[in-house]
């Protein structure tokens, strides 16, 4: 059945109709934060890393939609070329102020991540199913909803990609990185009644980090999902957001607007000059 959707005001806490990856991080990151980003709807504008990374997605998303033969770096390059003229003119990246130098450096540096699928694999023999898919399904009571970089059809199975600039995890971090994956393979599941055999992501120019997907593992992320929404509904009803202080708040666009954050900030900026 799907879930009933609430009204939502600016400034009321109310749950989203459906629960992204990364509605979910936010809030098991800092709940304040996603008081401020999902109730009072501030911007949270994406820095350099999460634009060039978008436009390293948007590449290889028209790469992947070619015919196999035709997904040579060449044909990235093209791609880039023509995507270029849309980053350039978005405010986001406008915002950053690059001078010739910046953007050269900018431009750079996303080919790197593109240039980096190569790495990983051939293209050419990909059997690409969909691109850009987005995917929904209510998971143990949650109304879910995720935007899978790449369904593909490998020799035993279906497999979902996704696709990283960022830095590959070490071992430490290795499993819980695969959580967003898992869920997309669990919301495919529960949408089509096919199960992935597998789930993985790409970490352009580094390595693939992947996971067999099994009943077990999918029952593991859907009910931290679950805890998560929970969580979310009980914060919503009661308004209390609990400021999750560390050294992410260093990096928070909120921290301004928030005491405690303001205050981690300052004593760790104190430590510092202190070493
Ligand atoms: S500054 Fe820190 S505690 Fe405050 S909202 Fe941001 S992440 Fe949360």
């Amino acid at each position: 059945m799907e879930p009933v959707v609430a009204i939502r005001e600016v400034g009321v806490p109310t749950p989203p109709p459906r629960l992204s990856p990364s509605g979910a991080g936010t809030f098991e990151q800092c709940p304040r934060r996603w008081r401020f980003r999902y109730v009072e709807r501030l911007p949270d504008p994406p820095g350099e890393a999460a634009l060039a990374g978008s436009f390293a997605h948007r590449v290889l998303e028209l790469l992947m939609q070619k015919p196999a033969a035709e997904r040579t770096p060449a044909a990235a390059k093209l791609i880039a070329r023509d995507e270029w003229a849309d980053v350039e003119n978005d405010n986001d990246y406008q915002a950053l102020g690059h001078d010739d130098e910046g953007s050269r450096h900018f431009r750079w540096k996303t080919w790197q991540a593109i240039e980096g699928l190569w790495a990983l694999e051939d293209p050419t023999t990909v059997d690409v199913r969909a691109t850009e898919q987005d995917v929904q399904a209510v998971l143990g009571g949650v109304p879910f909803r995720g935007i899978v970089d790449r369904l593909e059809d490998e020799a035993d199975g279906l497999v979902v990609t996704d696709y990283k600039s960022g830095k590959a995890p070490g071992s430490r971090y290795r499993r819980s990185r695969l959580d967003q994956v898992l869920l997309y393979a669990a919301a495919v599941k529960e949408a089509t009644g096919e199960m992935p055999v597998r789930a993985r992501l790409l970490y352009l120019g580094q390595r693939p980090v992947g996971i067999d997907v099994t009943q077990p593992e999918l029952d593991g992320v859907i009910e931290k999902l679950s805890d998560t929404w929970t969580a979310i509904n009980t914060a919503c009803d009661t308004d209390e957001f609990e400021p999750r202080t560390g050294p992410l708040c260093g990096w928070c666009p909120y921290a301004d607007r928030c005491p405690e954050g303001t205050a981690e900030v300052a004593k760790r900026q104190a430590r510092k000059a202190a070493e």
